[in-house]
């Protein structure tokens, strides 16, 4: 590895740095400087203006009046030249001392590494289908209403409300004989009644999964049961589940919750385990409820999605020393997946909204780094990680998959006779335009 110290006619003002992307090098030729985003973050966080320039040029040639560029740079199997470059103003010491610490922590998060991706994509088939339905809505001219909350990508999202998608809470909102569209997790039987009421023309995105479980619900409910819902409270389907029968439905996340729950022990309940969450993490929920109401009856159909995500997750953990969540920390999903990760024994665990925000102090000892995306990443983040990395030593990338049982049933979680378990429906069919 090669610490030098050279000059550019590139100008560059005290108190800030300028971080090549790319630096022209007189000896080395063109230098890749793929973790200039790293760096430049290092360097904003000490308070420092960043600038980046693509080709920043540099020479051996000694000026005082010059800008100094520090480099660091080592050769690659293909003997290309990889590190980076940082020009500060000549005489900015307070700048150089901070270059100079970025180079040291730089230096020591080299080594040889594998990244290992989550091949999983961050939304399930409905969310995907409804994303679909909503664009292809858009496409046909018109306004276009999404009723609730769309559970998707950020980015996915940010690009249907670009291209006009509202979303309404209150259907009093949509002018009459516009298009509405129902998202994945459903929609309670009165708003259905509302839209057909108003002459809206309704997309019908409920996926067929959530559709079979909310028509459970509704039996449960009919049949004078208690309903139990086993879910994040502030999750979508968990607020269209409750809203099916509102004063017969509970819901639970924990056996805490269970044991608070105020239900006569002689009273006919049923649960379900809400799309959205990891069936392991119900078990124990499960135990106590059955401890505690002995005839309590369960659902029949059952999403995996989430549990799927979760062994991905689990996996991953495991199998390295660091892992990343790309995604902002105020979103529900990347803390989810952080607290799963950290469940399962990983400590060392960081959501990561830009590249820019990926720590040289994490690197040192971390030789196999994992990534996975929550909803809320940014497009491009997961390959802007891989790109840095590369950049500090040596890097194999592998993707893992998830590693799911064939045809898990609700009895693999409930202990019912297997025989009474319908098989799973896939989304794959697509709904037609109603009004
Ligand atoms: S039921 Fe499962 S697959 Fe369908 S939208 Fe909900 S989480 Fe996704």
């Amino acid at each position: 590895m090669e610490h030098e110290r050279l000059t550019t006619t590139t100008p560059v003002n005290p108190g800030e740095v300028v971080v090549a992307q790319g630096l022209s090098h007189p000896v080395l030729g063109s230098v890749r400087c793929a973790s200039a985003a790293v760096v430049g973050g290092a360097l904003a966080r000490r308070g420092i203006r960043v600038r980046y320039h693509r080709a920043l040029n540099s020479s051996a040639r000694v000026d005082q009046r010059l800008p100094v560029v520090r480099v660091t740079s080592w050769l690659d199997a293909t003997g290309r030249a990889r590190g980076f470059g940082v020009a500060s103003a000549a005489g900015d010491t307070a700048t150089a001392t901070a270059v100079a610490e970025v180079m040291r922590e730089w230096s020591s998060a080299l080594r040889t590494r594998r990244l290992l991706v989550a091949g999983a994509p961050p939304t399930c088939h409905g969310a995907r289908r409804a994303v679909r339905l909503v664009g292809r809505a858009l496409a046909g001219g018109g306004a276009v209403y999404v009723w609730g909350r769309m559970v998707a990508e950020s980015a996915a999202v940010e690009d249907l409300r670009r291209r006009g998608a509202m979303v309404v809470t209150d259907l009093d909102l949509v002018p009459c004989g516009a298009t509405v569209v129902f998202p994945a997790h459903g929609v309670e039987p009165a708003v259905r009644a509302e839209a057909v009421l108003r002459g809206l023309t309704v997309v019908d995105a409920t996926c067929p999964l959530a559709a079979d479980i909310l028509a459970e619900a509704r039996r449960f409910a009919a049949r004078g049961d208690t309903i139990v819902v086993i879910g994040r409270a502030d999750h979508a389907v968990v607020s269209t589940l409750t809203g099916l029968a509102p004063h017969d439905t509970r819901v639970v996340q924990t056996v805490d919750d269970v044991l608070r729950l105020d239900i006569d022990v002689a009273d006919p309940v049923s649960y379900l385990v809400a799309p959205g969450f990891p069936l392991d993490e119900a078990a124990d929920v499960i135990a106590m409820l059955r401890a505690t109401w002995p005839t309590v009856r369960a659902q029949h159909g059952l999403c995996h999605a989430a549990t799927e995500r979760a062994e991905v997750v689990d996996g991953l953990a495991a199998a390295c020393d660091l892992l990343l969540v790309a995604g902002s920390d105020d979103c529900r999903d990347a803390v989810t997946i952080a607290e799963r990760a950290r469940a399962v024994g990983q400590a060392d665990v960081h959501v990561v909204a830009r590249v820019e925000d990926l720590r040289l102090a994490w690197l040192p000892r971390a030789s196999t780094v994992g990534v996975t995306p929550a909803l809320s990443a940014a497009p491009g983040t997961v390959d802007g990680i891989a790109e840095a990395l590369s950049a500090l030593g040596p890097l194999s990338v592998a993707h893992r998959d998830p590693d799911i049982p064939s045809q898990a049933t609700a009895d693999d979680y409930h202990g019912r006779d297997a025989r009474s378990v319908p098989s799973e429906v896939h989304p794959t069919t697509e709904p037609v335009m109603t009004s």
